[in-house]
């Protein structure tokens, strides 16, 4: 039978221009199928529908998360967490990995995340000593809390061939000492991978087993639908396809999943013909991922300055513009939707001199590029982006986890001010989405717009005052235009006649409460395809 249910009693603020706000609606199946007043929706109310009252609770769209790592985000669970919030110290740190190694199989990897040098108390990156100490037998790799560092033990870099002789890889560095021997730190992708293409995948039963467990956690901040990002990143693309695949299949996807696959592998999908937009409401192929520079706290984000701390330092682009323009335009000519990871401005100005070009070779109306983080662009920058319709992403939790560090460190007073430029893309009328980018920082919607209105620090600085934005402007960054990022605005990102009837009930209406107490508000309730998937009512 079809589920019908009325809700009632409700505070509706329901991103739909054209009827802001409303107290009740009706949903049939999966669908919204009416939004009004009490009066109105309590009419169409008979014995085969189910009432509910909200009781004056506050209903926002199902919020939209649109750049972060859920499929890796779910293989830390059977990782070590290396993180500040875990770990107080480099000693903590090896008690962890030394716990996870002491339960691996002997000749299994020992896989870590989160490590993140400037919160530490050692304030230094782990090496290869530090991990040896841990075990000589196990091959260990942990991940930095950027992904774009990672750390080895000697035995890891026996197993997969990696030592003084190894030259410099494209897009990264191993890092060496005085001797030129490697210390265990590796940098970007292409270093990384020297060593992360020898560590077994996970597998389609690993991943299925912790999938769920993420979707849960999601689903408890009031998510509804995510862009599951860099599929493939450092590993193989196949096994989390073909598990999300299976789990929609036997009934248990309840999360709605839009893939941005890496470069290297989307290839393939190219080749079959496949790309934007194939797929389900509950899993559904996005665009091709890219990666131009990587993170500002890992001062290898690429900067037209240099970093505060390191004057001479000013970061790499990952590609060439040569290489970079190319594959910009072979994906763009074939009607696919592009997403780049830019952190720093000469990383943005390279990704859009790509774009512009590819755009001016083979002009398309509604390509949807995206800027990942974007988190330096100039004001030149945003009229660009705007002007090109490409869509950026704000990675707006900086201003809080490193905000302090932005400006005492890394970038110095004045550049930190700018950082994630969410008032001057207003001020130009560029529409943008915001992200957590999990596991680089927590998932949750509630405070990332909370910073987007705030911009406060974790020592209580307020980082770039210009650049705030008002609650309803952050909310349209998580539902609608979060949406829009997908081309799913048609059937999701508000509370609307006709749409997917994903929603969450929150403890208060963030549009009235004081601005300070946003990040207090609990999601209550998150329903996805009218079912409810976390809480009550
Ligand atoms: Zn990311």
């Amino acid at each position: 039978m079809i589920l019908r249910q009325i809700y009632l009693n409700g505070k509706v603020i329901t991103m739909n221009s054209k009827v802001p706000e409303a107290t009740a609606f009706e949903i049939i199946g999966d669908r919204f199928w009416a939004v009004g007043s009490d009066d109105e929706i309590r009419k169409m109310a008979d014995d085969q529908a189910e009432v509910v009252d909200l009781a004056g609770k506050t209903v926002v769209p199902g919020l939209i998360e649109s750049h972060n790592h859920m499929s890796i985000y779910a293989t830390t669970m059977l990782q070590a967490d290396c993180s500040p919030n875990a770990n107080q110290s480099i000693e903590d740190v090896k008690i962890q990995i030394r716990e996870l190694a002491d339960r691996t199989k002997a000749d299994h990897w020992v896989k870590g995340w989160g490590y993140d040098d400037t919160l530490i108390s050692d304030n230094r990156h782990l090496t290869r000593a530090d991990l040896d100490e841990v075990s000589k037998q196990r091959p260990i790799f942990i991940l930095h809390v950027s992904a774009h560092l990672a750390y080895v033990n000697s035995k890891a870099l026996e197993i997969t061939d990696v030592g003084p002789q190894t030259p410099q890889p494209d897009g990264g560095e191993i890092h060496k000492d005085e001797n030129g021997v490697p210390t265990g730190l590796l940098l970007e992708p292409g270093a990384i991978n020297l060593v992360g293409q020898h560590i077994p995948s996970y597998t389609v039963s690993e991943f299925k087993e912790v999938l769920p467990k993420a979707i849960r956690h999601y689903h408890q901040f009031g998510i509804t639908g995510t862009h599951d990002a860099a599929i493939g990143y450092g590993g193989e693309a196949g096994e989390v396809c073909r598990a999300y695949r299976e789990l929609e299949a036997e009934g248990i996807l309840n999360l709605r999943v839009y893939l941005t696959i890496v470069e290297e592998q989307y290839q393939r999908l190219f080749e079959l013909g496949l790309g934007t937009g194939f797929g389900s409401n509950f899993l559904k192929l996005g665009g091709v991922k890219l990666f131009q520079d990587g993170s500002i706290q890992a001062l290898t984000a690429a900067l037209t300055d240099g970093y505060l701390n390191k004057p001479d330092l000013k970061g790499d682009l990952i590609l060439s513009q040569e290489v970079l323009n190319d594959l910009v335009e072979k994906y763009h000519s074939a009607g696919l939707q592009i997403a780049v990871h830019a952190n720093g401005d000469r990383a943005i100005e390279s990704v859009l001199q790509a774009l512009e070009r590819a755009q001016h070779l083979r002009p398309r109306g509604d390509h949807r590029h995206m800027l990942i983080h974007c988190q330096l662009a100039s004001d030149d920058h945003i009229r660009r982006m705007k002007k090109l319709g490409v869509i950026p992403s704000y990675f707006v939790n900086h201003v809080y986890y490193w905000g302090d560090r932005h400006a005492s460190l890394f970038l110095g007073p004045e550049r930190a001010q700018r950082i994630d430029p969410l008032g001057s893309s207003m001020k130009e009328g560029l529409m943008f989405s915001l992200h957590s980018d999990l596991p680089v920082t927590p998932v949750d919607p509630i405070f990332s717009i909370h910073n987007a209105v705030n911009r406060t620090t974790r020592s209580g600085e307020l980082l770039g005052p210009a650049e705030r934005i008002s609650v309803f402007e952050a909310l349209k960054t998580y539902t609608i235009n979060a949406a829009y990022c997908s081309f799913e605005e048609s059937i999701k990102g508000s509370i609307e006649e006709g749409k997917l009837a994903d929603f969450a009930v929150l403890s208060e209406n963030p549009l009235t409460v004081e601005s300070g107490a946003i990040k207090d508000i609990r999601v209550e309730a998150t329903t996805v395809g009218g079912r409810l998937v976390y809480g009550s009512y």
